[in-house]
């Protein structure tokens, strides 16, 4: 495994690989590796011939009072799983490679970007769409794999690879949860032993309007309060949103015909988290 950190060494190697006929895929990550990342990893080792995993805490995804300075940074425990997984090479830009100054190009994905998420966090999905296709002009890959667990940003990134012509695949993976049910995060690491059982009850809330649903509850109202009705005894989580949306334009229903994601994201003391279900 070769790790490398300039733009230029990426290309090179990436054209070596090429003249192999071998298949390039990416994995893009801020790095805090878990076991969401592996299994992101795994779908990417099994589908394509050599496997690139970028590591690069964003600055442009984060709001002013963010975590940007406190994200964790485990280089070394990095690169340990992305050896241990049989990733070919580890990008590990610096901000000045990534983003000379100054930067005055941003890609922003109309209308997708303004709801759930953006509403709290107005420039985060711009970051994200930004860096993605940065990273996906420098490493060029035949496919890129990202989270479930992140919807809305796999739904942006869809529509930013459709709307600029790259010639990219994204494929989606499951969101890998703790026994609990806890969706894995980076972020579960602020969280106390208290917080992270209170946290748990996210999941259970989504599975109890899941239920519902599955009983024959198409309306999206009484889904969205079960959510609530199921939280409501968990004084250390405030509620940032309760969504139902369409999947592919995440544009809110009122009705779930065939198939709805219900997305959710709360605040518990200083971290905020967030989680999604789709119902079909
Ligand atoms: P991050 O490092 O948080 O930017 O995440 C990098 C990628 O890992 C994104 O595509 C996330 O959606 C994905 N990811 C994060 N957590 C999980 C999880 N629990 N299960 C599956 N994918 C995840």
């Amino acid at each position: 495994m070769q790790t490398v950190k300039m733009i230029s060494e990426v290309r090179d190697l990436i054209g070596k690989v090429r003249l192999e006929g071998k298949t390039v895929s990416l994995v893009p990550t801020m790095g805090a590796l878990h076991v969401g990342h592996i299994s992101l990893i795994k779908a990417a080792k099994s589908q394509s011939d050599f496997v690139v995993v970028s590591i690069f805490v964003n600055p442009t995804q984060f709001g002013p009072n963010e975590d940007f300075k406190r994200y964790p940074r485990p280089v070394e425990k990095d690169q340990n799983i992305c050896k241990d997984c049989g990733v070919d090479v580890v990008f590990k830009p610096s901000e000045e490679q990534m983003y000379p100054e100054p930067n005055l190009s941003w890609v922003n994905v109309e209308g997708i970007s303004k709801s759930l998420c953006g509403k709290s966090r107005p420039r985060h999905f711009r970051g994200v769409a930004t860096v993605c296709a940065k990273l996906f002009n420098i490493v060029t890959p035949d496919m890129a794999f990202f989270g479930q667990k992140d919807a809305q940003q796999a739904a942006i990134i869809k529509t930013v690879v459709r709307d600029l012509n790259i010639p990219a695949e994204i494929r989606i993976c499951p969101t890998v949860r703790e026994p609990s049910g806890l969706a894995v995060s980076s972020r579960n690491r602020y969280l106390s032993q208290q917080q992270k059982k209170d946290a748990a009850g996210i999941y259970r809330s989504l599975q109890s309007a899941e239920k519902l649903f599955q009983s024959g509850t198409f309306d999206t109202g009484p889904l969205k309060e079960k959510i609530k009705d199921s939280l409501s005894g968990t004084s250390s989580i405030d509620i940032e949103y309760i969504s139902v949306v369409d999947p592919e334009t995440f544009s809110d229903i009122d009705h779930i015909e065939d198939r709805g994601l219900i997305a959710i994201a709360v605040q518990i003391g200083s971290t905020r988290l967030i989680d999604n279900i789709i119902l079909e």
